[in-house]
């Protein structure tokens, strides 16, 4: 088997020295000559791959989950062995970049927002649309500029970007604000309702007043996660029994509803009725926009209005990535239903407009 860690470049100019965790993903990917399909490959080979890595004047080490997952396997145990990893090693390095496939990384930015309470160094996640080894990859791009921005300080030694973040093709991003858009295009994340971090050009352009201030704080991790929620998505007939199986599925404790426009949805009694009753027998229900920018006003329209009426809660402006990642974190810490009510409604980590 080989190390889970090792050490990519040896010169050490200056005291700065980052973290680089592989989980997977196209980035580390290549064509299995038999099949054409994509498949893992060791982070070993990515050195070969992007020789500039030798140039950066900081140390950059490397942790490699063993095997390599695509990002559609990242689960609540993967979350947690990311934090783990970053706590674990939290004073050793400046700052940490995670290496990720694309589909799911919006849900692990968002998840380690919250699960890293205190945190006052830059995370940065990255992939890429084109695995590293094709001529025309996005990955080098995306991976020498988000080590950059993850070594990146003040003047007064501290870090540029404390946050957990999403870099993808010249965009840096707050992680929890962020949504894959595009299957296809290198530009294929988007911060709908929050302002872009930084832009990479000629120069890596921060946005100062967007972004969160180191504040000293102690890093507390959490690894308590309940996936005991759903999404529902709502769509023009949707009917009365799914609804209903819906809400009665055992152990449920959380339901994001997929609305219209600023937080609409039907207004038909035995609709507004079967949510009232699941928010009677605790069932938390937040109330999210299919549409990707703007936010969920539910006194704007009537039908808004009645799901206010019916115990729904607002979920403003936040993404379904970060309302997923933020139930599972409130309700695994116990909370009662009106305590993750009242916290839903706060921003814990900037993921939502208030
Ligand atoms: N299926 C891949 C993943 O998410 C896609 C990618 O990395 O872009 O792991």
């Amino acid at each position: 088997m080989r190390p889970e860690y090792t050490n990519l470049t040896h010169m050490n100019a200056n005291k700065t020295s980052i973290l680089l965790i592989y989980t997977g993903g196209t980035i580390g990917m290549m064509e299995n000559p038999d099949t054409g399909a994509l498949e893992n490959f060791n982070l070993e080979q990515l050195q070969k791959h992007v020789p500039e890595l030798e140039r950066f004047d900081f140390t950059i080490d490397t942790y490699t989950f063993d095997p390599p997952i695509d990002s559609s396997d990242m689960d609540t145990e993967s979350w947690r062995k990311l934090v783990e990893v970053v706590s674990t090693h939290y004073e050793e390095y400046s700052g940490f970049v995670i290496l990720h496939g694309t589909d799911t990384m919006a849900f692990t930015a968002s998840a380690l927002s919250f699960m890293l309470e205190g945190l006052d160094k830059p995370i940065i996640l990255t992939g890429s649309q084109l695995p590293i080894g094709v001529l025309r990859t996005d990955g080098k791009e995306n991976l020498l500029t988000s080590l950059e921005i993850a070594a990146a300080t003040h003047e007064d030694g501290t870090p540029m970007v404390p946050e957990v973040c999403i870099f993808f093709e010249n965009h840096l991003m707050r992680g929890n604000r962020t949504t894959k858009i595009n299957a296809e295009d290198f530009n294929a994340f988007r911060s709908f309702n929050y302002p872009s971090l930084a832009t990479a050009g000629i120069h890596i352009k921060y946005n100062l007043p967007q972004i969160h201030k180191a504040t000293g704080s102690v890093l507390k991790p959490h690894y308590l996660l309940d996936t005991n929620l759903t999404v529902l998505k709502l769509f023009p007939g949707i009917s009365e029994p799914i609804v209903h199986t819906v809400l009665h599925t055992p152990g449920l404790k959380a339901v994001i509803l997929e609305t219209y426009g600023s937080g609409n949805a039907p207004s038909k009694p035995w609709f507004l009725e079967a949510l009232k009753e699941a928010s009677q027998r605790g069932i938390v229900v937040v109330n999210v926009t299919q549409c990707n920018a703007g936010m969920v006003e539910m006194e704007r329209y009537e039908t808004g209005y009645h799901l206010m009426q019916a115990g729904v809660l607002c979920g403003y402006d936040m993404t379904i990535e970060a309302a997923v990642a933020k139930l599972m974190f409130l309700l695994g810490h116990h909370y009662t239903p009106n305590e993750v009510r009242h916290l839903m409604m706060k921003s814990l980590a900037g993921e939502v407009t208030l």
